[in-house]
C-alpha cells in the first residue's frame, strides 16, 4: 500500500516545496507547508504572524510550541498528508509524534552549493504562489508569472547571508537527531535530490510505495 501520511525533510532549496505539491495530487492529500502557512500569517498581521515574522527574517527557526499549536490545528481530522517545513528539529518531531503517526519520511539530500545556487535563482509569484527557478524551471516571459501574469519576487529570506543562516542554524544543526529519530522507527528513505524534478519526483514515488 502507498503510504499517505508524508513527511518530508531536506535543506532549503532541496526541492521539498515543489515534491510536496506533486506528491500531495498524486496521493489526493493535502499539502501542508509550515512555510506558507506562517507566510500567510505574517501577511495578514495576525498575532501569530507578529510573533513569527522577526525570527522568519533572521533565517531562524520560530518557537517550537507557535508552529506546533499552528500545525496541530492543521492536521486535526486528516487522514492523509504531506508536511513539508515540519518538523525542523528533535522537539518538533516528538511533538508531531504525540499528534499523528507517519507512514514514510523523505530526506532530500543535497551539497551545499547546489543549494545557494538553487536558492539564489528562485522566484515566487506573490499572487498564486507558483514557485520557480530562473535555471531549471524559468517562466515562459521574463519575471512574469505563466498562470496570472503577476511580476515575480525574490523571497525576503533567499539572500545570501540568511540563506547561509536557514543552512547552518535551521537544517545542519538539527537534521542529524530527526533522521536517527525515524531511521529507528524504520520510516525513513534517503532521496537524492541533486537531480532533474522528474526524476526526484519518480524517485519520491518509488518510496513510498
Ligand atoms: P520555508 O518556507 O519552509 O523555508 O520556511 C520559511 C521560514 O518559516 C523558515 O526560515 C522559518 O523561519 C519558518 N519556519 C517554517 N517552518 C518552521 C518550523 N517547522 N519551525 C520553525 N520555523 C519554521
Amino acid at each position: 500500500m502507498t503510504a499517505r501520511r508524508i513527511v518530508l525533510l531536506g535543506p532549503p532549496g532541496s526541492g521539498k516545496g515543489t515534491q510536496a505539491v506533486r506528491l500531495a495530487a498524486w496521493l489526493g492529500v493535502p499539502h501542508i507547508s509550515t512555510g506558507d502557512l506562517l507566510r500567510s500569517e505574517v501577511q495578514n498581521r495576525t498575532t501569530l504572524g507578529l510573533q513569527a515574522q522577526g525570527f522568519m527574517d533572521r533565517g531562524e527557526l520560530v518557537p517550537d510550541q507557535l508552529v506546533a499549536e499552528m500545525i496541530r490545528k492543521r492536521i486535526e481530522g486528516v487522514t492523509g498528508f504531506v508536511l513539508d517545513g515540519f518538523p525542523r528539529n528533535i522537539n518538533q518531531a516528538k511533538i508531531l509524534e504525540t499528534v499523528t503517526a507517519v507512514d514514510r519520511v523523505l530526506h532530500f539530500q543535497l551539497n551545499r552549493e547546489e543549494i545557494i545556487r538553487r536558492l539564489s535563482a528562485r522566484r515566487v509569484c506573490p499572487q498564486c504562489g507558483h514557485v520557480y527557478n530562473l535555471i531549471s524551471s524559468p517562466p515562459q516571459h521574463d519575471n512574469l508569472c505563466d498562470t496570472c501574469k503577476t511580476l515575480l519576487v525574490q523571497r525576503s529570506d533567499d539572500t545570501p547571508e540568511v540563506i547561509e543562516r536557514r543552512i547552518d542554524v535551521q537544517y545542519a544543526r538539527e537534521i542529524g537527531p530527526m533522521l536517527e529519530f525515524y531511521r529507528k522507527r524504520n520510516v525513513l528513505r534517503e532521496i537524492d535530490a541533486q537531480g532533474d524534478i522528474e526524476s526526484v519526483y519518480q524517485a519520491a514515488q518509488r518510496a513510498l510505495e
